[in-house]
């Protein structure tokens, strides 16, 4: 049998395996991996039943627990999996296990941690982010078992914990104590960003930098306005000030969507309960994604520049912390082999020409990136991760499917 006939077969066995995918959706959409830091009990029953069902295939499963004495059992899980390949080197694919609490409820039309399936669409929350990935890797190399086909290189899917935080219990963890585990010359794919289409493979990111900003003036009754220094009248004027740092810097790389750096205030924390006082005090924070090539020193000091110029006519000072600050990592080669392998299956499998790009949001490939190993992010998304009424369509999973298990078979 050829090459492509092979994959033909594990193609269309996927295909099949359609109603075995909505099944794994709801099994992994009632396990609520909500981790601690937002109040949950981590990822540690979606990890068991994973891991069960792995070894049931006959995959070899490895655990790297990393220790949190918040949650149950005190340990946050980290699985790797193994399928051999023709060759030592391996294959990944990296998903993660936790999801983000649901939010307002009312937002939602059917209880978010019970799967709803509404003709393509699978809704629930984890269903895209990142049980997508979870139930593509898995059931590509599902496929490859059930066709009997050897994988070139070895495949290794990791699922790991604690992404919607810090992954300081996930992904760092792992490369921190078990770095061993990973080679510049491996395949690295992360399926937890994309695009629609799924032509975009995410190969580098911004810089991160999240900035507080507090304003300290006087508070007052409104009536007489004289006595104070209003700070929110501050803010307003200081927010229309900071919008002088695109101009400042200006720089666009086509690399990147969107091409130039963001600088977006955000959140406001509330003043005064009132509406006749004056407020003394206020808080807001600006969101900015700047291009790899300015410096983070060099926007703080224009945020802090630019804000105090702008609130001292009102008698109001500023100070200003970085409660965020991810300089970016070095990129991904858009030539490297892990972007040529999935270019080639995405081809195969949606007759799409796919685009290496950057983005503005952070990923975990960062991590792997800052290490020197070339991560690739890419998965075709719904764009709903994170929202009220989270879904996947089933037909992206069975393509998604067959593009994994294309570069499964065929490497690089
Ligand atoms: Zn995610």
């Amino acid at each position: 049998m050829t090459p492509d006939d092979l994959f033909a077969r594990v193609a269309a066995r996927l295909t099949e395996l359609a109603p075995e995918m909505v099944e794994l959706q709801r099994e992994l959409v009632r396990r609520v991996a909500v981790g601690p830091d937002a109040g949950g009990p981590g990822e540690g029953e979606k990890a068991d039943f994973l891991a069960g069902l792995m070894a049931r295939w006959g995959l070899e499963v490895h655990h790297f627990p990393a220790p949190d004495p918040r949650v149950p059992g005190g340990v946050r899980p980290n699985l790797v999996a193994f399928l051999p390949g023709r060759e030592a080197r391996r294959v990944w694919v990296l998903s993660h296990l936790d999801v983000v609490p649901p939010g307002d409820l009312s937002l939602w039309d059917s209880d978010p941690f019970t799967l709803r399936v509404e003709g393509d669409r699978l809704y629930g929350r984890g269903t895209e982010d990142n049980h997508h990935g979870i139930v593509t890797s898995l059931m590509a190399v599902r496929a490859l078992l059930e066709v009997g086909a050897t994988p070139a290189r070895t495949v290794a899917l990791a699922l790991v914990a604690d992404e919607e935080t810090s992954s300081g219990k996930g992904l760092d963890f792992l490369l921190r104590e078990h770095g061993e585990l990973f080679s510049p010359e491996d395949l690295i794919i992360v399926p937890d960003a994309g695009s629609p289409d799924g032509t975009m493979i995410e190969v580098a990111e911004k810089s991160l930098l999240w900035l507080k900003l507090t304003l300290s003036g006087k508070q007052c009754h409104a009536s007489r306005p004289e006595l104070g220094h209003n700070t929110l009248r501050a803010a307003a004027h200081a927010i229309v000030a900071l919008e002088a740092l695109r101009r400042e810097f200006p720089g666009e790389n086509p690399l990147f969507r969107p091409p130039g750096s963001t600088f977006e205030p955000t959140k406001m924390e509330a003043n005064v309960p009132n509406v006749n006082t004056i407020p003394g005090r206020d808080v807001f924070y600006l969101d900015c994604r700047v291009l790899p090539e300015y410096d983070l020193e060099a926007v703080k000091a224009r945020v802090a520049e630019l804000a105090w110029e702008a609130a001292a006519p009102f008698g109001v000072t500023v100070t200003l912390e970085a409660v965020q600050e991810q300089p970016a990592a070095p990129l991904t080669d858009p030539g490297a082999p892990v972007v040529t392998a999935l270019s080639r299956a995405i081809r195969a499998v949606y007759g799409r020409e796919a685009v290496p790009q950057g983005i503005g949001g952070g990923t975990v490939a960062a991590f792997f990136r800052r290490r020197g190993l070339p991560a690739a992010v890419w998965m075709t998304v719904s764009d709903t991760a994170h929202q009220p009424n989270e879904f996947c369509r089933l037909s992206t999973l069975v393509g998604d499917a067959q593009v994994l298990a294309h570069v499964f078979l065929f490497g690089d």
